[in-house]
């Protein structure tokens, strides 16, 4: 018989998962899905499984010293009206399922989910999101493209657990997110792309493109952003086809229920013409993002 622990504290939870390696539920909108049986019946749980969501010492958001802290019981809904978090993820998330899902689920366990569709994904690796690993011997921190390997894959030890995710707190002059989907709510990404830019005396100082659904995990290559250092802003736009080039080799969707490699590979190529002419004129009139 499988058995289910509701730790009181995060503690109690570290001393849980140490002696009893549990599997981890939090909003439980993935798992429950993934273990749906036929109607009437409860979700088929296989082996044992630890509670979190009541866990309120894991329920923050923090905006400190050029970071944001956000504990890893903090759910969508909660993300969305929070002052501190960065627009761009909030356009993500206000992407995803229906206010009653956003409402359980957690940005933590949409990263230790890592379906390549998640699409806060692409948006936290713009924003070099750290996941902060906790266990009874030790707290360890490691960058989210290190973290997920593979569809459904992390580096995560059955003694462990996301404790809380840091992203930077940086003010770019222009970002962009956009979602493909079936509607305009409540439906899976075909692809997601995410995209910032910052510069000073218009040259261009940082820029990041991180694009999902494309490949098994988020790309984002940051040899190819560093080329990109130092364009003038002006010539964002005649540099559209360069950069398409170089991540042309990079995207190879699949074709699946949802759409076909083709058309994703279309959609992503648009963005990154649109994000660069947009970029290209909106720098230096205004700091926003792409709504
Ligand atoms: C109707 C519906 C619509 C949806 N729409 C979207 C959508 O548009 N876009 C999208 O990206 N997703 C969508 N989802 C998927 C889901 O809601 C998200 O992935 C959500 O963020 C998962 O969070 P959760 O807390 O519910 O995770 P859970 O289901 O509780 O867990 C998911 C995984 O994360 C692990 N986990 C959770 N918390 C931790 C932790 N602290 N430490 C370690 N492991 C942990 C669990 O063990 C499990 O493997 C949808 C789901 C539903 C049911």
């Amino acid at each position: 018989m499988v058995k289910s622990y509701f730790p009181k504290t995060y503690r109690q939870a570290l001393e849980i998962l140490a002696k009893s390696n549990p599997a981890i539920i939090a909003g439980g909108t993935d798992l429950m899905v993934k273990k749906r049986r036929w109607s009437g019946l409860s979700p088929g749980f296989s082996e044992d499984m630890i509670f979190i969501s009541q866990l309120r010492e894991l329920d923050y958001i923090r905006r400190e010293n050029g970071k944001i802290y956000i504990g890893a019981n903090v759910t969508l809904e909660k993300l969305l009206h929070d002052k501190d978090i960065p627009e761009i993820l909030k356009k993500a998330v206000a992407s995803m399922a229906s206010p009653g899902v956003r409402h359980t689920a957690t940005l933590a366990g949409n990263i230790a989910n890592a379906s390549p569709a998640g699409d806060t994904l692409p948006v936290l690796y713009i924003l070099n999101a750290r996941i902060v690993i906790g266990s009874l011997e030790r707290e360890n921190v490691i960058q989210i493209e290190d973290f997920i390997l593979g569809p459904g894959s992390i580096d995560l030890r059955r003694s462990e657990i996301i404790k809380e995710i840091i992203i930077d707190d940086t003010d770019f002059d222009f970002m962009m997110y956009e979602k493909v989907g079936g509607r305009k709510s409540d439906a899976i990404s075909k692809v997601s792309f995410a995209a910032a830019v910052s510069s000073v005396f218009d040259m261009v100082t940082d820029m990041r493109i991180a694009i999902g659904a494309v490949a098994p995990t988020v790309v984002r290559i940051r040899e190819f952003e560093l080329q990109l250092i130092d364009t003038p802003v002006n010539e964002m736009a005649q540099i559209s086809g360069l950069v398409k080039d170089l991540y042309k080799p990079l995207i190879k969707p699949i074709s699946d229920q949802r759409s076909t490699a083709d058309y994703r590979k279309m959609c992503v190529l648009n963005f990154i013409e649109e994000f660069l002419n947009k970029a290209g004129k909106r720098i230096g009139k205004e700091k926003d993002i792409d709504w």
